[in-house]
């Protein structure tokens, strides 16, 4: 029995001290100041876990430049730890995202997760790049590998993107970037983890020896969630659906159900062999301190 245990099965399975597992963050830059407060409160809470890095979004078109960078480079000043900035290929020249990956180094992030992006329109838009662009996450990888010694993280989908002709395509492609100098994929959420193994292996056997590290969306709020999944071409299981119908009005059972699911479907993933996840908080700690306590990851004194 561990500290956590509270008589639900899920708890009683997970085991107290697998302080092998790595975490890491994902945030979005914060559009205002009370957003902005909510952002570092949640980091401050999640710190003690020791992230390997946590990682900013890039939003769409460069909107965020400025401020992807002004967080990233205040993480690192601030809290001391690693920060990981995205970025896109979306409406700029290669001359202008080259100088975006100039400015991370300056001021001495030295991780990207590097990405094509998407349409300002949306992912169901095809993509044109910009006349002078990257036109892909391969070609900002090898960019990013001119300029500098970074570590590069790239985007792989256990459904397949919603653009990749075919499964073929889609494991070609994450070969590409892996080929081209990326350190490891970090997956789109997903909530079947069937899906994940099953990519894990077509990537494995199409030669991918980098860490494919499972990207867990846990549902603050099933809508929200529902849409974004939508958006980015991830299913939503009928199961899962039926879990959260009629919770809208009552946030209690919708975050212990959330709290449920997620920490079971992490727990299968670790019983699978799995041994680093990256988490997209929204900018949220709540589910995700009791979730890394109940992985056992090792918390600083
Ligand atoms: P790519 O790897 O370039 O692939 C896109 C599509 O094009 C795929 O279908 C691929 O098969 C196809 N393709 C690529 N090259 C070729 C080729 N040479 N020939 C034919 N087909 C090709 N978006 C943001 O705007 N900001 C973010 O901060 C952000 N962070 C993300 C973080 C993670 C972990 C993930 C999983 C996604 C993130 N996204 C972000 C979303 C991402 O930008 C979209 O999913 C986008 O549609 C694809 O980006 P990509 O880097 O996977 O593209």
């Amino acid at each position: 029995m561990t500290a956590f245990d509270t008589g639900s099965n899920v708890v009683t399975r997970l085991r107290p001290a697998r302080r092998d597992v790595a975490v890491s963050f994902e945030f979005f830059p914060p559009k205002t100041d009370e957003m902005e407060a909510r952002f570092w409160e949640s980091l401050d809470r999640l710190a003690p876990v020791r992230p390997r890095f946590v990682s900013v979004t890039y939003g769409a078109g460069g909107t965020t430049r400025e401020r992807t960078l002004r967080m990233v480079t205040q993480i690192k000043a601030n809290s001391g730890i690693d920060a990981a900035a995205h970025l896109t290929c979306v409406g700029a020249s290669r001359d202008e995202v080259d100088a975006v990956v100039r400015s991370y180094r300056l001021v001495g992030v030295n991780r990207i997760v590097a990405l094509r992006g998407d349409p300002p329109s949306g992912i169901g838009e095809v993509f044109e790049p910009h006349p002078d662009g990257y036109r892909n996450a391969a070609e900002l990888v090898a960019g990013i590998r001119r300029i500098g010694d970074f570590d590069i993280t790239v985007a792989a989908y256990p459904e397949k993107h919603p653009q990749s002709a075919d499964w073929d395509a889609d494991i070609d492609n994450l070969k590409r970037k892996i080929d081209a100098g990326a350190n490891r994929a970090i997956t789109q959420m997903f909530f079947d983890n069937a899906d994940y193994w099953r990519f894990l292996e077509r990537a494995r056997r199409a030669g991918i020896n980098a860490p494919v590290v499972p990207g867990i969306q846990p549902i603050h709020n099933f809508k929200q969630i529902a849409g974004f999944a939508a958006r980015c071409g991830t299913s939503i299981p009928a199961w899962l659906a039926a879990r959260f119908e009629g919770l809208e009005n009552d946030p209690d059972a919708h975050e212990r159900v959330a709290a449920e699911i997620v920490a079971r479907q992490v727990d299968e993933l670790l019983d699978g062999g799995v041994r680093e996840f990256h988490f997209y908080t929204l900018n949220r700690a709540d589910l995700l301190l009791s979730l890394t306590r109940l992985l056992g990851v090792k918390v600083a004194a």
